[in-house]
């Protein structure tokens, strides 16, 4: 395990991460409200806590991962309404056009993915240990918390408590830190149209109970990380830190940590402005999915992002660039005597940037000055063959957590046609080595009628399309 450092907004500074349990690292992440599509910022957000994943793999822990999924609130149940449609299939409509999003941004599966009208009795449990603790209360038909009664309300979010102990109580789920109330536990009465029994009547959990309930559920009383927007840090995470450690008097979390927004040219993403893209628009761009994956992951998490048609062609051109690195290595035949083998030691250098919060311009910055490093040996033909083995396997652990080297679907045919011709030229230089002139030229021909143009350099064959 390396050293790992991330910056905590409950400590509002960069701290050691210190995992209960180590090697594991038990994490939680607000998932989706499954009402429609997932938009380009909620993947910022999630392809933020990938990385996060992923590095903390790549540093030598193990990662306990659950990811929630809101299928009750208001937007799912007027959708739902709107449509004609029961919630559930409703719900599950969106939820399987998540999973499918997130594994072509080759986001990595939780281990877990709760749903919440799966753990209403879980949830209406933890409601009646708060009412015990004398923080719940009811209130036409609905429970709502006592939020005077938790002294460390606020602490995440830095409130001044003076002006919060108005009594006064919220029924949605998110309301503007200006106006802090009582927020709702469980929606009663009969205006609410999906319900389930309840010892306060039929009714509905809020959104924030439901992430005290499931993240204990599956990660314990306290855990190590919880992730989501920034957007949630108010009220939702406070809420969460009221309820869960209301309930228990148990610290609830150790690192809290938020991911910036994404901005679309410069400006807020909207419905009017048009620029609120999901996956589906990107691809029907004509974006690739790895192109999508790199530009997302590659501003710093406590960055705004701004997401412009420019970054995603320099996003582009930098997988290519990885891939042709990759390749040329594959087909790189080291001269007998070679021992040239870069200085640096690229996942020393890229790990440490990653463990340093997430440092991800100087992390890619390194594997950057890594290729050139590299190609310079090939031009040369000095890299050594241990050399070539070892940049291919310490480019395989960078791309663990990058995960843009694999061919994206539509790629499928020419990634073919590299391999083919990777294998082709391969054949050539042993017919070639073994004075077989006679097939290293039907293999020449062969290639042509393919279209390819070979191109021998001092670094070894190259090949083009005509
Ligand atoms: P939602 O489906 O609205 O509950 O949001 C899912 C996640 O996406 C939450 O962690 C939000 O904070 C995050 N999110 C929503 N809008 C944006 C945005 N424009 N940029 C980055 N993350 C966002
Ligand atoms: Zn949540």
């Amino acid at each position: 395990m390396y050293d790992f450092y991330i910056y905590n907004t409950l400590a509002r500074r960069k701290e050691k991460l210190r995992p209960l349990a180590p090697p594991r690292v038990g994490m939680y992440v607000c998932g989706p409200t499954v009402y429609d599509f997932a938009h380009i910022g909620n993947f910022r957000t999630f392809l933020f806590s990938d990385l996060l994943r992923r590095s903390l793999l790549l540093c030598g822990y193990e990662v306990n991962e659950v990811m929630n999924l809101t299928d009750v609130d208001d937007k799912t149940i007027d959708r739902a309404e709107a449509e004609g449609e029961p919630l559930r299939s409703y719900t599950d409509k969106y939820i399987e056009s998540f999973f499918a999003d997130i594994d072509s941004l080759r986001i990595q599966r939780a281990e877990h993915y709760p749903r919440a009208t799966d753990h209403i009795a879980e949830i209406i449990e933890f409601i009646r240990k708060l009412e015990d603790k004398g923080l719940a209360y009811t209130s036409a038909d609905s429970v709502y918390y006592r939020i005077d009664g938790f002294k460390d309300y606020g602490k995440l979010s830095r409130l001044d408590r003076d002006g919060i102990r108005d009594g006064a109580r919220i029924d949605s789920d998110s309301y503007e830190k200006e106006h802090v109330r009582d927020f709702v536990l469980w929606k009663g009465g009969r205006q609410e149209k999906i319900s389930w029994p309840s010892p306060w009547g039929p009714g509905r959990p809020g959104w924030h109970i439901e992430c005290s309930a499931m993240s204990m559920k599956y990660l314990g009383e306290s855990f190590d990380i919880h992730c989501g927007g920034i957007d949630l840090a108010f009220p939702h995470h406070e809420n969460e830190i009221a309820q869960s450690e209301g309930a228990t008097g148990k610290p609830f979390v150790r690192y809290w940590i938020h991911a910036e927004h994404l901005l679309v040219e410069s400006r807020k993403m909207s419905k009017s402005l048009g620029n609120q893209y999901t996956l589906r628009d990107m691809l029907d761009k004509g974006c690739r999915r790895s192109t999508l994956r790199y530009v997302l992951l590659s501003t710093h998490y406590r960055s705004k992002l701004n997401f412009t048609f420019d970054a995603l062609h320099a996003a582009a051109s930098a997988v290519e660039r990885l891939r042709d690195f990759q390749r040329r290595l594959e087909g790189y035949t080291p001269p007998p005597g070679a021992t040239g083998a870069p200085r640096r030691d690229l996942v020393a250098a890229f790990r440490s940037q990653l463990a340093d919060d997430l440092a991800i311009s100087p992390a890619l910055g390194e594997l950057f000055e890594y290729v050139r490093e590299v190609n310079r040996l090939m031009d040369g033909t000095s890299l050594s063959g241990a050399a070539r083995t070892k940049a291919l396997d310490d480019l395989r652990a960078v791309d663990s957590v990058l995960d843009v080297l694999r061919p994206d679907e539509g790629d499928s045919p020419d990634e073919e046609l590299a391999g083919w011709v990777e294998a082709k030229i391969e054949q050539r230089a042993a017919a070639r080595k073994s004075r077989d002139f006679a097939a290293a030229d039907r293999i020449r021909d062969e290639l042509v009628g393919r279209g390819v143009v070979l191109e021998d350099t001092p670094g070894g064959t190259r090949w083009k399309l005509q």
